[in-house]
């Protein structure tokens, strides 16, 4: 399989070379350059299959020619066998007729993230130790991304791997969940800043990597990875599956902040899934929402919500949707992508809108819907939603086209991550931490604040790494 800049003048890579690659080198986001397609035939044929064996199924053809059958086989059981407390992997659970949860929230950091990046942590090990190589990995977290990112990571043997997340900003569950994990090559940097400082200081890094001198390079763990996307597609077919297709059509609803679990939604239809109709679940921080109700994508100023995991001002994953609302015409799209840098706004023929409405819908929930959904969903069903996932549940009772068609809201992350929109949603409960994680509050934590400046973030990585004992 090869991979192509959505920008088209960058060169293609294999899977493997893509792994280890953040943007393009033209700017662009890379994708695969022919998508996989099933009959529906075959994808029938996977009904009652074990997630790992699902996997295997979807993924194999994005990395074919960088890993053997085997191997792929080794290390999707490995990732979804041992890492995932439910042995369903992604359950489903009922909330009214026709209307579904799946629970993507059993990983070791309670958030979908995990299946990507428990995945990638052990694609990175195996391509590594292959080519005797090392890397960093050096990502901005305002939450989720680092502690999934450190658990997905913290046995590679050649990756150190560096995560700044800002000093007093994030809640303490999620400092917690990072910073317990011990390991020497694990470093967790506090800076005294803010998110966006810490997010400028990782791509002005990315950009200019000479602080490594040679000795290292830097791997990205944000969702402009490709192979972050690759593992999101599997559970839609899971979902499909277990609800009656391929003989029957799903919608989904996914709570949405950068573009790239619902894309890899996009991506399963476009492989042959039955899929009727995808809803964008966003909170205050809506360019998505405009863009699809008014076909207009322009950056806001950035709300701080309840649902922190969404608060974006862009999409870094949107380019991806693009590139083939445009027929895949990488320079037509190097073109818009420059005058959206100009103008910091951009609207689209209206003939490739429309394709994109024919698929996507959107709605927007603030903070007061977001609680008062928590707590409805809790009375009619008792299940306890986290912030995001409800504005997921909210957004698809909205937006919903058919109520013959089953609807599967994503489950995102645990509520124990989000205490502060359960208590205010008065749902009266308190959400527990599960078994593995039930000490976390008395694990030692381990951590360094830094001052907000690039240079003491270089030099801190630079002097801290292993890159010349790993080899
Ligand atoms: C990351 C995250 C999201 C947003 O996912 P994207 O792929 O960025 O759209 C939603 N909910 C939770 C809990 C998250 O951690």
């Amino acid at each position: 399989m090869k991979y192509i800049s959505t920008r088209g003048s960058a060169p293609a890579l294999n899977f493997e070379e893509v792994l280890l690659t953040g943007l393009a080198s033209d700017g662009g986001l890379y994708v695969p350059e022919v998508l996989p397609r099933f009959t529906h035939e075959e994808i029938a044929s996977w009904a009652g299959l074990s997630y790992t064996d699902l996997a295997f199924n979807v993924m194999y053809p994005f990395v074919e020619g960088s890993i053997p059958e085997m191997d792929f086989r080794d290390m999707l059981r490995d990732t979804y066998e041992e890492s995932f407390s439910h042995k369903a992997v992604a359950p489903l659970t009922q909330l009214d007729r026709n209307e579904w949860v799946m629970e993507l929230f059993h990983g070791p950091t309670l958030a979908f993230k995990d299946f990507a990046l428990q995945l990638l942590g052990r694609l990175l090990d195996y391509v590594l130790e292959k080519r005797k190589e090392h890397v960093v990995i050096l990502g901005a977290t305002s939450g989720d991304t680092g502690s999934a990112a450190i658990e997905g990571c913290r046995r590679c043997k050649n990756v150190d791997i560096f995560i700044l997340h800002p000093h007093n900003r994030v809640s303490d569950v999620q400092r917690k969940q990072m910073t317990t994990i011990t390991g020497d090559n694990i470093h967790n940097l506090a800076v005294e800043g803010n998110f966006d400082d810490c997010q400028q200081m990782v791509k002005e890094s990315f950009g200019d990597q000479s602080f490594l001198e040679g000795k290292s390079r830097l791997v990205a763990v944000n969702s402009i990875n490709w192979a972050r996307i690759m593992a999101q597609i599997v559970y839609y077919f899971h979902a499909s599956l277990a609800l009656g297709g391929p003989h029957r059509s799903v919608s989904f609803s996914v709570p949405t902040g950068n573009f790239g679990d619902i894309f890899a939604g996009y991506l399963a239809r476009n492989m042959g899934l039955p899929i009727n109709q995808l809803v964008v679940a966003t909170n205050k921080n809506d360019i998505l929402h405009r863009f699809i109700s008014e076909n207009k994508y322009s950056p806001e100023a950035l709300h701080h919500t309840l649902s922190p995991s969404m608060d974006i001002m862009v999409s870094s994953n949107f380019e991806r949707l693009l590139f083939d609302l445009y027929g895949r015409d990488g320079k037509a799209l190097a073109e818009l992508m420059a005058s959206f840098k100009t103008d910091a706004s951009v609207s689209i023929d209206d003939y490739r809108w429309k394709a994109a409405r024919k698929l996507f819908d959107s709605f927007t929930v603030d903070d007061e819907k977001t609680c008062q959904t928590i707590k409805a969903v809790f009375d009619e069903s008792e299940e306890l939603l986290d912030p995001h996932t409800a504005i997921g549940v909210e957004s698809a009772r909205q937006c919903r086209r058919d109520a013959s068609i089953p609807m599967v809201t994503l489950a995102t992350a645990h509520p124990v991550k989000f205490p502060e929109a359960v208590e205010k949603s008065g749902a009266g409960v308190s959400p527990e931490l599960p078994h593995h994680l039930s000490d976390l509050f008395e694990r030692e934590e381990s951590y360094t604040v830094i001052e907000n400046s690039l240079e003491a973030v270089q030099s801190y990585v630079k002097a801290h790494g292993n890159h010349d004992k790993a080899l």
